[in-house]
C-alpha cells in the first residue's frame, strides 16, 4: 500500500491539473464498483489528486507584510473569556494610545503591543496512559502481566487476538468519545471565570509595563496611564460580556464530568491508550496485557537492547561523570533515562508496531547533541 501511495504521490506532483481533474472524474463510477480493499487503495489516490487540485493559486492565501511591533504582551489563554474581551481592539483604541508617553504618533503607534496568547496543554496527558502503564508496572518478572477479557470482545484484532483497535465505539460515554475522537491535541475549553480573566490580564499588563519601561529606559510611572487605561477597558468588556454570555458559564468541561472520568479510569484499567502510527493525532486502544507483552519481548530480543543489574540513578550517574570529562555544564535537568512505549501500525495488516523510545531528559542527551553538531560540521567539510 506504501509503495502505491508513494508512486501515485510522485505521478501526481508531475501531472498538470486539467489532467488530473478529469482522471478524478473517470475515477468515481470506477471506484464505486470495486470490492472494498480495492476502494480503499483508490479512496488515498483520490485523495491525494483533491490535495493537488486545492493547491491552486487561488486558494494560496496573500502573505501580507507583517507589521513589526515593537513589544510583546504574552497572556495565558485561561478560558475563553479571554478571547472575548478582545484585548487586540482594546490596545489599538485612540484613547489607550494616546496614553503612551512618546511625543511621536508613528513612535505610538509601533509600541503598541501584539497579543501572544499562551495555551493550556492539550487533553493528551490526561487520556494516553503508556508512560504511567510502564512506569507502574516491572518489567522483570513475566508472571505478572495481568489478564484480560480480549476474547469475547467484538473489538479484538483477529490476528494478534486481543483488543489493538482505533474504533471509538469501545467507549460507551458519549460525551468521552466524542472528546477522544477529537484526537489528543484537542485543547478542551475551562469554564469561563471572569475573576480569573481579569486576574490574568491584570498580571500581564503588570508585565507588560515592566517590559516597556525596561525597553525604552523610561521608570515604570511613565506607564501606569497606559496600564490603567487598558485595565479601565477590560473592566468594562468583562461587565458587558458577563451579561452576554452568562450562559455559557454553566458549562462543565469533559474531563471534569465524574461520569467521564469514571469510564476513563476503567479503560486505563484494562487498555493502554497511545498515538497512531502515521495518523499521530489519533487515538489508539490497545489491551494492556498484551502491550506489556510485547514490549517485554522487545526488551528481551536481544538485537538492540541489554539488560542491566544498574538502577537509574547509576546509569544516570555514569553519563554525568563522563560528560564531565568534556566540561559539560548544566546536566542536572538531563538526570532520567529513556522511556520506551509502542504506537500501532494500523496501515498494515496484520497490524505492526513502531517502538519509540523517548528521550526528553536523558542523561546522555547533552553528548549526543554534541556529536550530532561535530557531525554536521564534518559532512559541511567534505562537501
Ligand atoms: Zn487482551
Amino acid at each position: 500500500m506504501h509503495y502505491v501511495y508513494k508512486k501515485a504521490h510522485h505521478t501526481l506532483l508531475t501531472l498538470p491539473k486539467s489532467l488530473i481533474k478529469s482522471l478524478l472524474n473517470n475515477f468515481k463510477p470506477i471506484i464505486a464498483n470495486l470490492n472494498q480493499s480495492l476502494q480503499q487503495k483508490y479512496m488515498i489516490i483520490m485523495d491525494l489528486m483533491n490535495c493537488r487540485l486545492s493547491q491552486s493559486k487561488e486558494n494560496v492565501p496573500i502573505k501580507r507584510k507583517k507589521q513589526m511591533r515593537e513589544n510583546l504582551m504574552k497572556i495565558k489563554f485561561v478560558n475563553k473569556g479571554i478571547e472575548m474581551v478582545n484585548l487586540s481592539r482594546i490596545l489599538n483604541l485612540r484613547d489607550v494610545i494616546n496614553t503612551l508617553p512618546f511625543s511621536s504618533v508613528n513612535k505610538k503607534k509601533r509600541a503598541i503591543p501584539s497579543i501572544c496568547y499562551l495555551y493550556n496543554p492539550p487533553i493528551r496527558s490526561k487520556v494516553l496512559n503508556y508512560s504511567k502503564v510502564l512506569k507502574e508496572f516491572k518489567l522483570d518478572d513475566e508472571e505478572s502481566f495481568p489478564s484480560c477479557e480480549c476474547d469475547s470482545s467484538e473489538f479484538k484484532d483477529p490476528y494478534h487476538n486481543h483488543v489493538i483497535t482505533g474504533n471509538l465505539n469501545l467507549i460507551k460515554n458519549d460525551r468521552l468519545r466524542n472528546l477522544l475522537s477529537k484526537g489528543w491535541g484537542y485543547r478542551e475549553d475551562p469554564v469561563i471565570r471572569w475573576k480569573t480573566v481579569k486576574k490574568e490580564i491584570h498580571h500581564s499588563v503588570i508585565q507588560l509595563v515592566h517590559n516597556m519601561s525596561k525597553k525604552y529606559n523610561m521608570s515604570q510611572a511613565h506607564f501606569y496611564n497606559f496600564g490603567w487605561k487598558i485595565m479601565e477597558h477590560v473592566e468594562y468588556q468583562i461587565r458587558n460580556c458577563k451579561d452576554r454570555y452568562e450562559y455559557k458559564t454553566k458549562f462543565v468541561p469533559v474531563l471534569k464530568d465524574q461520569s467521564v472520568l469514571k469510564e476513563l479510569s476503567s479503560l486505563h484499567q484494562h487498555y493502554v491508550l497511545t498515538p497512531v502510527d502515521k495518523a499521530s493525532k489519533n487515538i489508539a486502544i490497545t489491551c494492556k496485557a498484551f502491550y506489556l507483552k510485547t514490549i517485554f519481548n522487545e526488551l528481551q530480543s536481544g538485537e538492540v537492547y541489554q539488560s542491566t543489574g544498574l538502577s537509574e540513578e547509576e546509569i544516570v550517574k555514569m553519563h554525568h561523570d563522563f560528560t564531565k570529562h568534556f566540561s559539560f555544564n548544566q546536566l542536572s535537568e538531563f538526570n532520567t533515562i529513556p522511556s520506551i512505549y509502542m504506537i500501532p501500525k494500523f496501515h498494515k495488516n496484520p497490524i505492526k508496531f513502531r517502538y519509540i523510545v523517548a528521550s526528553k531528559s536523558c542523561s546522555s542527551k547533552p553528548i549526543s547533541n554534541a556529536i550530532c553538531k561535530g557531525l554536521a560540521k564534518v559532512r559541511e567539510q567534505r562537501k
